[in-house]
């Protein structure tokens, strides 16, 4: 019998046998993996805490049966649970990394973007749907998706009139390239994602599109979602 430790954050937890708690976890080291938190359902249980969804830190798990026997807690993102809209908005966050992240498999691009992403709902002052928006557009494009919006992806041509999402390949292209299975993208829908593609997160404080643009693309981020990775994410 041995242990290993991982940096990881929960992202899920279930019920498991009478007592227990199975939890997701999305590590640095090993992507993600599944942790058996034993007798946690009782208030005086020391790990208690560790059930919870955004617990982060050093999670130490024996093998092979999986029993986390310690946790070092670096965050708990405790400002998530008191806003009910932050709190919705990280949650599609951590859907997306259950969607897309890989068993056992590091993925440290993906880590890295997912604190940067429930830190800046967290603690930035911001529209937490932008966040949501950068996010997915940064996953898109890590998994090959990238949905440029100065040319098409077809025969890269400078866009001048009506952009489409083509969505069999999850690519944006002209009147000229659009195929079967192709929806329009409205000029607004365009604009904001050109500047959340381009605004880091630091800086989305500061960006303030037109009212009520970012639910239209994330309508439309919703459903290229569904058809890259076959799963809707709950939006409210
Ligand atoms: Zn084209």
């Amino acid at each position: 019998m041995g242990s290993i430790k991982v940096k990881a954050i929960v992202i899920g937890s279930s019920d498991y046998k009478e007592k227990d708690k199975r939890v997701t976890l999305f590590s640095l080291e090993k992507g993600k993996i599944y942790g058996v938190l034993r007798s946690v359902k009782s208030p005086k249980a020391k790990l208690k805490f560790a059930k919870e969804l955004f617990c982060f830190g050093d999670f130490f798990i024996e093998t092979p049966s999986n029993v986390i026997t310690g946790v070092d807690v670096q965050n708990n993102f405790f400002e998530l649970s008191q806003d009910i809209d932050k709190y919705y908005i990280a949650c599609a966050i951590l859907e997306v990394v259950n969607t897309v992240a890989g068993e056992g498999v590091e993925n440290t691009p993906l880590f890295l973007e997912t604190l940067k992403a429930l830190g800046t709902i967290a603690y930035g002052n911001v529209n937490d749907k932008y966040v949501l928006i950068k996010y997915l557009l940064s996953i898109f494009s890590a998994m090959g998706y990238r949905l440029a919006m100065d040319a098409c992806s077809v025969c890269g041509e400078k866009f001048s009139g009506k952009r489409y999402l083509n969505l069999d390949f999850g690519e944006i292209v002209c009147l000229g390239c659009k195929a079967a299975n192709c929806i329009e993208v409205s000029s607004r829908v365009g604009t904001a994602l050109k500047l959340l593609n381009t605004t880091d997160y630091k800086k989305l404080s500061t960006l303030k599109l037109a009212k009520g643009s970012e639910d239209e693309v994330l309508n439309i981020l919703n459903i290229n979602f569904d058809r890259r990775f076959n799963k809707k994410l709950k939006l409210l």
